[in-house]
């Protein structure tokens, strides 16, 4: 009988040749003759709109969609660059970047997309696609809320123009957790994956598991089954947020049923409270292989769970813009800074209740980051500079909640360029400051205040017109003193019950259904 000594050695002499074939690129993977090498497009036509808003989403406010956006596959991070990462360590796949509308200004400040831009941006996916196919495969990197005029659902849409482009080839579909979806996607596409984190950390490792069910379903080892199932709840974003309850004890029930059935992927779209559409309110998708029984268990499971949290998941009440500035100043005043507010109703980036109150308070050393005002911001660089003292009203005309334009006596304390925006400080009363900015810009980290020379940990209160994202580089990082979420009137309240709904399903809670 061999001894161990022996085998032993004859494991690490194999070892040792399999390290100088590797060395020698000998079986690097790309070069192997029997890898078939597979052709898949990757397109991406992402918005979460917010239909309330004021200004419709147009075919000039996307600013990139000629032939540079086939760059989309050289991402290193996100939902395409995990995706590309995991092509490449399979080996033998060609990604094909199709054109790809990006930039949408004003993100989801954004009113319905109207029909030209979608068919414009949607026409351009599907021609694109017939001029560089035939592909074995098609990746679509998707968010899942965008509204449409007179198109429903329009990621289903989408892929079913996709799909008639490119045949009975698996097309997989990637959503952030802001999605609002239901049968139909999944009757227009192969398998669907959704980000299970939010502030949204996990779209590269979605990117990556949508392309790993990709290689397997053309190896033939995986053939994905859907289920999916409207728990008929619909929260707003503010309590969403993944690192608080009952949002992550959701997201680990997925977790869970994932790790007990490996080969089965758990998704759950808590929605987007701000698009009135007919598939509004969170969505549970579960894909399998070739296990329907086991999707439907999943996906009942799932739903009756969210059902269960409606109470605590929608019904949470915040302060209103009085109480939560004066539970502000008293945390200030506690020593608990930066003080972090999150201004989460204001959709538009415009509004002023809580910089009207801080004042009113006689709060000091707070910043407003930001405030869209992009006509003070004209007026600015027409007549001053830096170190300018100015007397100006700002804010609170970007939608018809954004509160009363607020005299400010100042000085310029910054005005210059991040990216291709104009961005001005305006230093005022004791130590207060106002970032001025020409659109919505959601402020998630330190990066606008270490650009501009400011230092967030010297101030004392620190307003951000953010819902959870803000946390990724807040309160993850253990900067904020104390947060406070304050609900002031905005098109983004806390109290959905509140908005003048058209289009969402008439039974969901807390709308229609009260309890
Ligand atoms: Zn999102």
């Amino acid at each position: 009988m061999p001894s161990h000594a022996s085998r032993n050695h004859g494991f690490s002499a194999v070892y040792r040749l399999l390290l100088f074939s590797l060395a020698c690129g000998l079986v690097a993977g790309q070069e192997a003759p029997q890898v078939k090498k597979w052709k898949i497009a990757v397109a991406t036509f992402s918005h979460e709109t917010c239909t309330f808003c004021p200004d419709p989403t147009t075919i000039e406010d996307w600013e990139y969609y000629g032939p540079p956006t086939r760059d989309i596959i050289r991402a290193d991070r996100g939902y395409i660059g995990g995706f590309r990462a995991a092509c490449e360590e399979y080996g033998g796949v060609e990604l094909v970047g199709i054109l790809s509308p990006r930039g949408a200004r004003g993100g989801s400040s954004g009113s319905w997309l109207t029909r030209e831009a979608f068919e414009k941006y949607a026409g351009l996916i599907v021609e694109d696609l017939k001029a560089q196919g035939p592909f074995d495969g098609v990746f679509l990197a998707l968010h899942g809320a965008m509204a449409v005029t007179g198109i429903p659902k329009p990621e289903a849409e989408l892929a079913r123009r996709v799909r008639r482009a490119v045949g009975k080839i698996p097309i997989m579909v990637t959503f952030d957790l802001h999605a609002n979806e239901d049968e139909e996607i999944a009757e227009a596409a192969d398998a669907v994956f959704i980000i299970k984190r939010y502030p949204h950390y996990d779209t590269t490792l979605t990117g990556e598991t949508a392309a790993r069910v990709m290689i397997q379903t053309l190896r033939s080892r995986y053939k994905p089954v859907m289920a999916v199932r409207k728990p008929g709840v619909i929260t707003p974003s503010v309590f969403q947020g993944t690192g608080t309850s009952p949002a992550m004890e959701i997201m680990e029930r997925a977790r869970i049923w994932e790790c007990e059935h490996p080969g089965a992927y758990v998704s759950v779209a808590f929605g987007f409270a701000y698009a009135d559409v007919p598939d509004a309110g969170a969505t549970v998708i579960v894909v399998t292989n070739d296990n329907k029984a086991l999707a439907d268990r999943i996906a009942d499971d799932m739903s009756a769970y969210i059902w269960r949290l409606r109470h605590v998941f929608a019904g949470k009440k915040l302060p209103r813009t009085k109480e939560g500035v004066a539970l502000a100043i008293a945390a200030a005043r506690e020593g608990k800074t930066p003080v972090i507010v999150a201004d989460h109703s204001d959709r538009t980036g415009g509004s002023t209740h809580i910089l009207e109150e801080l004042i009113r308070q006689g709060a000091r050393n707070f910043c407003i980051a930001t405030l869209r005002d992009e006509r003070a911001l004209e007026a600015i660089k027409a007549r001053h500079k830096k170190g300018d003292s100015v007397s100006m009203r700002v804010g609170g005309w970007t939608d018809k909640f954004a509160g009363n334009p607020v005299q400010i006596e100042g000085k310029i304390e910054c005005l210059g360029q991040i990216g291709r925006e104009t961005i001005a400080v305006v230093l005022f009363g004791a130590g207060n400051r106002i970032i001025l900015t020409p659109q919505l810009m959601q402020v998630t980290d330190t990066r606008i205040f270490e650009a501009l020379g400011l230092d967030v940990k010297a101030m004392e209160i620190v307003v951000l017109k953010s819902r959870v994202h803000f946390r990724r580089g807040f309160a993850d990082t253990g900067l904020a003193g104390a947060i406070i979420e304050i609900d002031a009137p905005g098109w983004g309240p806390a109290d959905l019950t509140t908005l003048p709904y058209q289009n969402i399903p008439k039974d969901v809670y807390p709308v229609y259904k009260k309890d």
